[in-house]
């Protein structure tokens, strides 16, 4: 049987390959057909490079049609696909483009100055250029060269162990590492999760996630395809785009930060969700007011889901069944999750399964110590389990604070925090410090209008909490600095009050 990730896409189109695949908020569509030729063009291009099997395609280009295309096409040819951030800048790439050494490099137009010296210089044999405008000529040498290539193509055979993508993680420690992904990790993981999310035909995805980043490729495209669905697709997100659409849709992915600002909009409400089944978010905590509102406001319930790029999907709330606010849901079908070395309950997340990745590309070291020797990936994640199974991520193990000798997870303090009167949000970390080895600080967005005092809010703490845990200072910021997809920098904040 051909593993190749894409014949589990094709089995799964519907019956009229011209029914929409794409509809985008210009009023474009592309049919499952175009999606056929368009993805057979460019694998048959790419066929004409002679490419060894298991080239990586590196991409960075802005989110676009033709660059899902690209990506299907990719592994439809047997080569690994590598996307990168659209905010990554020549020192960023540079690394990237050293590390994986791509035998292909796909970049925007207003890049292909700089991107093809960093290539060529790193052994790279062909750049091409895919400029999401798709103005005719304009539209970039990939498409203009893969448009003399035949519209049809055979899949090439892939083993379900074989490599179909490597995603660097963010690096928000340390330099970024590329986790390999398997045609047989991504395929066993969508399968989970569409029985899990009971995905039905006529479901209409809303899909305003960058295509850079798991969130966005593996898990809402993925569905969307697996699902033979319809997908209306947003080139990013941005709120009155997402109103306009919603009522058409049925399904809706996004980071918190997308439904924190879809609250903000006095227009977002329950008439505008008349049509949808299911909000999903993840990648970065939910906050518990956002939960509560949103349900005030919509009747809607969101469900959270966990997982990460080396991994892809491991917990989810359900579909039927309590969705419980600050969890994360329980283990998928088929993913086991362990909490180990656990005090009062609390310890490190495990987890091991098909969709666990194949290691870091090449980072045998590195890879050999994430692992436990039976086999467990160490996440990196803290968390515990509820009497019911449902998982709640306390933090990540590197945020951990170690004052006094005590633990001490941030995101208990910031629970606390952000439940008092006139404060928006908060981060908790830790600081070196001569006599604790580390200071708990923490950082609060106040609400607008809010006057905030640091000692009646540390007297408060107290009251609630072991001394130990009290922040020793407070730091009063308009807003927590994040990357794209929702998650507070807290290495940016370590680096901004430790020298302060
Ligand atoms: P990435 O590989 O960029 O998707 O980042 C994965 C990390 O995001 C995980 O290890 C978690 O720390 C965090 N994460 C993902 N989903 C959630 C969630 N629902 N709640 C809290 N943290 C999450």
């Amino acid at each position: 049987m051909n593993a190749n990730l894409y014949t589990l896409f094709q089995s799964r189109f519907p019956q009229d390959l011209d029914a929409c695949w794409l509809e985008t908020d210009e009023a474009q569509y592309y049919s499952w057909g175009d999606l056929e030729r368009g993805s057979a063009k460019i694998a048959n291009l790419f066929a004409s490079l002679n490419l060894p099997q298991g080239s990586r395609v590196a991409v960075q280009v802005e989110k676009s049609p033709e660059a899902l295309m690209l990506y299907l096409a990719t592994i439809r040819a047997g080569l690994v696909y590598l996307p990168l951030n659209t905010a990554y800048r020549a020192t960023e790439m540079d690394y990237f483009i050293n590390n994986a050494s791509p035998a292909v490099v796909v970049c925007s137009p207003q890049n292909f100055g700089w991107i093809t010296q960093l290539a060529f210089k790193s052994g790279t044999g062909h750049v091409f250029t895919l400029d999401e405008t798709r103005q005719g000529k304009n539209s970039g040498s990939l498409l203009s060269r893969a448009l003399h290539h035949a519209e049809q193509f055979e899949t090439v055979h892939k083993n379900a162990d074989e490599l179909a993508a490597i995603l660097y993680t963010s690096g928000t420690t340390g330099r970024s590492k590329g986790a390999m992904l398997s045609h047989g990790n991504l395929a066993s993981n969508i399968q989970v999760l569409h029985e899990a999310w009971q995905w039905r035909a006529d479901d209409v995805l809303l899909h305003a996630l960058p295509l850079f980043h798991i969130h966005g490729l593996f898990v809402a495209a993925h569905m969307a395809l697996m699902g033979g669905s319809k997908t209306i697709f947003l080139t990013k997100f941005d709120s009155a785009a997402v109103l306009r659409h919603l009522p058409q849709s049925s399904v809706f992915m996004g980071v918190p930060t997308y439904y924190v600002r879809l609250l903000s909009d006095p227009a977002f409400d329950a008439a505008i969700c008349a049509n949808m089944r299911l909000f999903i978010s993840g990648s970065a905590p939910l906050l518990t007011d956002t939960f509560s509102e949103f349900i005030e406001r919509t009747g809607h319930t969101i469900l959270e889901r966990y997982g990460m790029s080396e991994t892809a999907m491991l917990t989810s709330n359900p579909v039927t069944g309590a969705r419980k606010a600050g969890t994360v849901g329980m283990p998928l079908p088929g993913v086991s999750v362990r909490v180990l070395n656990a005090v009062d309950g609390i310890g490190d997340i495990q987890v091991q399964g098909p969709n666990v990745f194949a290691g870091y590309w090449q980072m045998p070291e590195k890879t050999a110590e994430e692992f436990t020797v039976d086999g467990y990936f160490k996440t990196g994640d803290v968390g515990r389990f509820d009497v019911e199974g449902y998982l709640s991520i306390v933090g990540r193990s590197k945020d951990l604070i170690i004052s006094g000798g005590y633990n001490v997870y941030p995101k208990e303090i910031e629970s606390i925090i952000d439940e008092m009167k006139g404060v928006m949000e908060s981060a908790v970390i830790g600081l070196p410090h001569a006599d604790f080895g580390e200071a708990v600080i923490a950082v609060i967005v106040p609400q607008a209008g809010a006057a905030l005092a640091q000692s009646q809010i540390i007297q408060q703490l107290k009251t609630t909490m072991a001394n130990f845990k009290v922040p020793k200072r407070i730091f009063f910021v308009d807003a927590l600095p994040r990357n794209t997809m929702g998650k507070v920098q807290k290495n940016i904040l370590r680096q901004q009050f430790g020298e302060s």
